[in-house]
């Protein structure tokens, strides 16, 4: 059976990554920069004040007091968004606002809550330093340089930052296209009546879930009966989709035939069955070069099997720079055991306590059980080769969900 590592680093070498497409900024949040932005100018573009008050000469104020103020001839009042028409000479000083470019001659800016009016003239009260309240040409952003590298994901500040550098439209990479496939008898829609033997196809919801909290664009062909020929139909549509994935059919049943119609559809399957629990009987292929993952129909199996494979190919695609979870090391609080020869994942609360981190299972660990998984916010990792945890153990946890970040209080 392929370890968890090696099923991990085969898909991902079987992983393209989209084409791009332009978007205008306003949309391009959450999306992945296809390109590197450079700045085409400087910011701010020329010295600026930084303050309210009056641009002049150093050398006419230093060393004013209160008590000995300098005494300036203040001829003209400069709004933000305005040259200056004069010049600064000694013994003149120009009224500017904050934003507005320094005007020529000038080489300091006093602050108004250090002057005081006097009819045609303006009185400096403290002698400020030479070139105080200058913001400079540039300190910001630097013509020709990086501000926004290729794969990083689109906050607000990047959207600011591409605006400031005049860019209204940038490339992103395409979300991919995932058609999720739920395979069963068993199985009914969320809408219709559970009769005698039927479930509701969780699967579908949680798996397009999954790929919508990727930045794809998920999409769910419905429940495939099991038959070769209803399974065939339905993988048949899924092949206009950049990713297929499946749940349910890969184990070893009577109708498990998900692997079977995957290959007689084109797919190269590439493995079946990896050393973890939940998820082993994972089965992974391409067709025309898409991935195709055949996820367990156990509803934990199959997010789990998502998390550890399906999410990091699907960022990957997306042009991602970073694709894997935050993976931490926090203080087990139990004992817990299991047999050796599987990496297990463990549903489990992580919390930040007196600024350590620390893990508690979060219930029972059946494969069927998604109670635990919506209690969980991190994936214990407890290795293949060990088959006992104790508490106070140092454990390394994949956080999944950053809900311990959020406090209930600000904090200030
Ligand atoms: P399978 O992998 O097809 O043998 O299914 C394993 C278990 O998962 C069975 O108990 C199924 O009823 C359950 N299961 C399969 N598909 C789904 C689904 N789409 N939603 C919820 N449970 C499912
Ligand atoms: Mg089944």
């Amino acid at each position: 059976m392929i370890s968890v590592e090696d099923a991990l680093s085969l898909i991902l070498s079987q992983i393209r990554e989209m084409g791009s497409e332009r978007v205008d900024i306003t949309s391009s949040l959450g999306r992945v920069i296809a390109e590197d932005i450079y700045a085409r100018r400087n910011n701010p573009p020329w010295d600026n004040s930084a303050m309210d008050g009056y641009a002049l000469l150093y050398a006419d104020i230093k060393g004013a007091t209160r008590d000995s103020p300098a005494i300036l001839n203040v001829i003209e009042d400069l709004p933000a968004g305005y040259t200056a028409k004069n010049t600064v000479n000694r013994g003149i000083a120009i009224r500017i606002m904050t934003g507005a470019p320094i005007p020529m001659g000038a080489d300091t800016v006093v602050m108004v809550e250090d002057t005081e009016k006097d009819g045609e003239n303006v009185k400096i009260l403290r002698g400020t330093p030479l070139g105080e309240n200058i913001r400079r040409a540039g300190e910001d952003i630097k013509t020709g340089e990086l501000v926004v590298p290729k794969g990083t994901v689109i906050r607000p500040a990047e959207v600011g930052i591409m605006a400031t550098c005049g860019r209204a439209f940038i490339s992103v990479y395409q979300r991919p296209r995932v058609a999720v496939v739920s395979t069963g008898d068993e199985l009914v829609d969320v809408d219709e009546e559970i009769t005698e033997g039927k479930i509701v196809t969780s699967n579908s919801y949680t798996l397009s879930a999954m790929a919508a909290d990727c930045g794809a664009d998920a999409f769910q062909l419905g429940i495939a009966r099991d038959t070769r020929e209803a399974l065939k139909e339905k993988l048949r549509q899924a092949l206009y989709a950049d990713v297929i994935i499946t749940s349910g059919g890969v184990s070893v049943g009577d109708f498990d035939f998900v692997k079977d119609v995957l290959k007689e559809l084109g797919s190269e399957m590439k493995f079946w069955k990896v050393a973890m629990k939940p998820g082993k009987p994972l089965a992974f292929g391409t067709i025309g070069g898409k991935p195709a993952f055949g996820l367990p129909g156990n509803p934990v199996s199959c997010m789990v099997c998502f998390e550890q494979f399906v999410r990091p190919s699907i960022l990957k695609m997306m042009g991602h720079n970073r694709i894997y979870r935050p993976v931490i090391n926090a203080t087990l609080k139990e004992d817990i055991k299991k047999k050796t020869g599987r990496k297990h994942f463990m549903r489990s609360f992580v919390r930040l306590e007196e600024g350590q981190y620390t893990v508690t299972t979060a219930g029972d660990q059946g494969s069927g059980i998604l109670k635990s998984m919506v209690a969980a916010n991190a994936l214990l990792i407890f290795p293949e080769e060990l088959s006992l945890l104790k508490a106070g153990d140092k454990v390394k946890v994949q956080l999944i969900d950053r809900t311990f970040d959020y406090s209930e209080a600000p904090g200030y």
